[in-house]
């Protein structure tokens, strides 16, 4: 599928890494008309207010455990392949302050960290297996709730993603609680000291890839993409949920949209050119930092994103009122439990739509889902934003599109909870 790109996002190196056909949309009949509370026979009234559709990252690579890093990491496998990575630094990608007096180093080892069940290592090792490199992943046994929640932590430790991560080959550590990313304790950099004394040269990819200065650029792309399938199905997507970790996903997704919606408007004018913008709305799924050090870097990621691609006052054109709208109801206990809601909401996706989420991003989203719509917030949402009821066009539904980033492989991990 060929998008209109703006010109400096088509001039973004970029690898590919996904099918070279676009992740699906599909409808979620089922769901649509178990949340709209209407019966599921096509001649059935009333129409459903909002119709749900999902885009499957779950499904838009052939590399292990398809999800929403391979995106990311398309854009940033240029610098990885160059014989002067500028990105390449620990602990924040900063380019090297004198590129002329750069060592030239093509890296060996992709080297990033996570939680024990972090579907992001996997996705890097995969990337690693794929370019030739080797991996190194570093896993926090503190970061989230996922492993204290555990009754088999034996099971936890070596069921899931770590198991995919071994056969994978990626040289795997894990590490005690206290060595946390962002604790007191620098736990990376003996080990990049390590590798270079072992003649290797690492290649830091953080956390998410979100601070990465290239990590929103994918999801930027993506935004795109969403358009030229909405002009496929016929149907815009009014509202856009999707999962906020480290953010670069959101943030992505946000300015691409800015940029697009821009383009839309200064062409002729098309059905729903009229509307109000997509909303994105980003469920974060750790209660562990306030809101607004999500709306933050999310803000900062989704500018950061929008300069690469093109947009010219991104600064201005980006803001934290209009744009940045996360959700923090649904994070449950911490990062990686699962709650009776998160499962509830699960379930209702396996056994109306056969659909599998996963237990630390995904099903806290498509719970926030089921709350924006079930309680009536959307539609409330959208008349307060149009004035008045309907799609703004006077026909038709709503459309809100939930994208599956992926994460199941750690299902298998959470099987002692219930
Ligand atoms: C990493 C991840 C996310 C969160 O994406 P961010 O860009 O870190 O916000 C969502 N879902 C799944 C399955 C993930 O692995």
């Amino acid at each position: 599928m060929a998008l209109s790109l703006p010109e400096a996002l088509a001039k973004l190196p970029r690898h590919p890494l996904l099918y070279s056909h676009p992740s699906p949309i599909h409808p979620l009949p089922a769901l649509t008309s178990y949340l709209n509370n209407t019966p599921s026979t096509p001649s059935s009234k009333p129409t459903p207010q909002i119709r749900l559709f999902a885009k499957r990252e779950d499904q838009s690579s052939l590399l292990a455990c398809s999800g929403n890093k391979y995106r990311k990491l398309e854009y940033i496998v240029p610098d990885i392949l160059s014989p002067q990575p500028l990105y390449s630094s620990y602990p924040n990608n900063t380019p090297h302050p004198n590129p002329t007096t750069q060592p030239t180093a093509k890296p060996t080892t992709l080297v990033t960290e996570g939680a024990v069940q972090s579907n992001h290592t996997i996705q890097v090792s995969s990337l690693a297996n794929h370019l030739n490199l080797t991996s190194l992943v570093l896993l926090h046994k503190g970061t989230g709730g996922g492993l204290t929640a555990a009754h088999d932590k034996t099971s936890f430790l070596r069921t899931g993603n770590p198991q995919i991560a071994h056969l994978l080959g990626a040289d795997v550590r894990v590490l005690e609680p206290g060595s946390t990313n962002g604790g007191q304790i620098d736990t990376v950099e003996p080990v990049l000291a390590e590798l270079r004394a072992a003649g290797k040269t690492p290649y830091w990819i953080p956390s998410g890839a979100s601070l990465h200065p290239l990590g929103g650029v994918g999801y930027a792309r993506c935004a795109f993409e969403i358009a030229a399938q909405e002009k496929q199905l016929g149907a815009r997507f009014d509202y856009i949920f999707v999962a906020c970790g480290s953010g670069s996903t959101v943030g992505g997704l946000i300015a691409g949209f800015k940029m697009l919606e821009r383009m839309e408007s200064s062409s002729p004018p098309q059905k729903g050119n009229n509307k109000p913008p997509r909303k994105i709305i980003g469920i974060i799924n750790s209660p562990t930092k306030p809101q607004t050090w999500h709306e933050e870097r999310v803000l900062r990621f989704a500018r950061q994103a929008g300069t690469l691609i093109g947009l010219e006052d991104a600064a201005q054109a980006i803001t934290l009122e209009e744009d940045v709208h996360l959700d923090g109801r649904f994070a449950g206990a911490a990062y990686g439990v699962l709650d009776e809601d998160t499962k509830a909401a699960m379930e209702i996706a396996a056994r109306k739509e056969a659909l599998i989420l996963d237990p630390v991003y995904t099903g806290k989203v498509l719970r926030g889902v089921m709350e924006w719509v079930e309680g009536g917030e959307l539609v409330g949402d959208w008349e307060g934003r149009v004035g008045v009821a309907g799609d703004g066009d006077g026909e038709g539904p709503l459309n809100a599109l939930f994208i599956h980033t992926g994460g199941q492989a750690a299902l298998a991990a959470y099987a002692d909870i219930e």
